[in-house]
């Protein structure tokens, strides 16, 4: 059996907790792989060894260290179908879903190659009499990001790369459910010129998690993960005295007004509804036809459409909708949502519970479900299901429909499909989620701006990638000289004399 160990100091080790967890294979069901579940004292050596390493790694120039991501770009590139496969064949989506996932993680390298200018400080000349004054911005130290299984290469990449450009050293802390691409994203950082013990994976559970959270030496926290969790790593690392950003789960509502293309917008819903088995935080979960008759015409394209999903392992080729879920506890979880649904009273219109996968009847497959009269009450509604289940919310009027979204507790992503342009500035104006789409169903920002979700979806007051990146993993210190330096008068210097 292969054992998935630890990457530190530049280098794959093996575990020595002598605690494992089992890596599947989705579309077949087999344990493929034990990753190792780090004990504390891996946890602190990796630390050690990224302590060690990261202040000559601050001291190197920017350009130098941005030069490192020109390469990792380039090797990312190289080694796309290599990182596609492997991340395909532990997660189980399909390989362009796969590609998709490593290049959305890219596009942060390649804003990271911008870092000698997003870590210019500021200066003033003439602040005071003889007086400059001027602002640095300097890494944290050593820093670490804890992220979630359904996206083993973007979301590393959103925190590693803006963390390691700044200067500090990084210790991560993948998904147990699919760890190979974390490690191998290592590797060709060192590839790429990156000094061993700056980038370190270190794979584990809740014991590795605690550990990061509690350790004196870890200076700040990124997590991305189901609200639960990101709630008790905020709640836990903040007492820690630690900078801390989590971001959890998400609930999507997409409004399909009355003048939307409806061609359109049921394309969209397929894509975000189903894609990736709806493994996605920006799924959207909730379809939310506004004003009669708008229901009734989704409703008759909708339906044939996820009828005919199509379903298959990522080896099947490259046209499937999805593929399995990631674990058989995944799968029984989004199945006893839809019983759920149904006892609660939903009219299930495609009912996908019992898709069997011919050849792969192990695998932790499940068809696409679709709710119709779902209401705000069901669990199907108020939960995050995290599967390729769809439930459709009717609301009679706009302001029903804004209402709904805004009052539900998640507040990831949100999406309008309507031609009307005074309707599209009112919702982008007046919603209370972070990511908004106008006829777009899943509007994940490129990497140059942020991407953050609020209310329950974010914790912490600076989102991920772009320059908010760049604030979180660095700080500020102002400094104050005089000059020239022999200068007499203002020597007994305070605020108020500057003027
Ligand atoms: P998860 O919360 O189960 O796991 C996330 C991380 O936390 C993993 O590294 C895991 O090992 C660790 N963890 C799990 N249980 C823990 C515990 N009890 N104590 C300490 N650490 C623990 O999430 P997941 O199932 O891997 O990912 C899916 C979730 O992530 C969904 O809720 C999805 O919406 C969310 N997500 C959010 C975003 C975003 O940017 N908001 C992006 C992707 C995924």
């Amino acid at each position: 059996m292969k054992e998935i160990g630890h990457y530190i100091g530049g280098k794959r080790v093996a575990g020595t907790s002598g605690r494992t967890s089992d890596v599947f294979n989705p579309a077949t069901g087999e344990v493929e792989a034990k990753v190792a579940l780090a004990s504390a004292a891996e946890l602190n050596a990796a630390i050690e060894n990224a302590k060690a390493a990261q202040p000559a790694w601050a001291a190197m120039n920017p350009q130098r260290r941005a030069r490192v991501f020109m390469k990792f770009v380039d090797l990312l590139h190289r080694d796309m179908d290599k990182l596609a496969e492997a991340l395909s064949r532990e997660h189980g989506k399909t390989l362009p879903d796969a590609r998709g996932d490593v290049i959305r993680g890219l596009e942060v390298a390649e804003f990271c190659i911008g870092a000698p200018h997003l870590l210019k400080g500021e200066f003033s000349e003439g602040a005071g009499p003889g007086i400059d004054l001027h602002s640095v911005r300097q890494p944290l130290g050593v820093v670490a990001g804890i992220t979630p299984f359904n996206f083993p290469a973007m979301i590393p990449m959103w925190k590693f790369c803006p963390a390691i450009v700044c200067g500090n050293a990084f210790i991560l802390k993948p998904s147990e459910r699919d760890p190979s691409v974390p490690i191998m994203l290592a590797e060709l950082m060192l590839e790429a010129g990156l000094p061993a013990g700056i980038l370190n994976v270190v794979n584990g559970d809740k014991e590795a998690v605690d550990g990061i959270l509690d350790h004196k030496d870890i200076m700040a926290v990124g997590f991305v993960g189901s609200t639960a969790i990101a709630e008790y790593v905020y709640t836990r690392g903040c007492a820690a005295g630690k900078r801390v950003q989590c971001f959890g789960g998400a609930k999507n509502h997409m409004l399909i007004m009355p003048d939307a293309d409806m061609d359109q917008a049921v394309d969209a819903l397929v894509g975000a509804g189903y894609g990736a088995a709806g493994e996605r935080c920006m799924a959207v979960s909730v379809a939310v036809p506004v004003g009669e008759g708008t229901a009734d015409k989704l409703m008759e394209k909708l339906v044939p459409r996820v009828e005919n999903l199509k379903i298959a392992p990522y080896t099947a080729g490259d046209d499937a909708d999805f593929g399995p879920l990631v674990t058989k506890a995944a799968h029984d979880r989004v199945k006893g949502y839809v019983d759920k649904g149904v006892a609660e009273g939903a009219d299930l219109v495609v009912d996908g519970r019992n898709f069997k996968m011919q050849g792969y009847e192990n695998g932790f497959f499940i068809g696409g479900c679709l709710f119709d009269h779902v209401t705000k009450d069901m669990s199907i509604y108020t939960d995050e299901i995290f599967g390729p289940v769809l439930s459709v919310v009717r609301a009679k009027t706009y302001e029903e429909g804004l209402d709904l979204a805004m009052s539900h507790e998640y507040g990831n992503g949100v999406a309008i499909f309507t031609r009307d342009g005074d309707a599209a500035r009112d919702f982008a104006s007046r919603i209370n989620i972070g990511m908004v789409g106008i006829n777009v169903p899943i509007p994940v920002p490129l990497a140059y701006y942020t991407f953050g979700g609020w209310k329950r979806s974010g914790f912490g007051d600076l989102n991920q990638h772009g320059p908010d990146a760049f604030r979180f993993y660095t700080r500020t210190k102002t400094i104050t000289s005089r000059w020239p330096s022999g200068i007499k008068d203002g020597a007994d210097f305070a605020i108020p004399t500057m003027n």
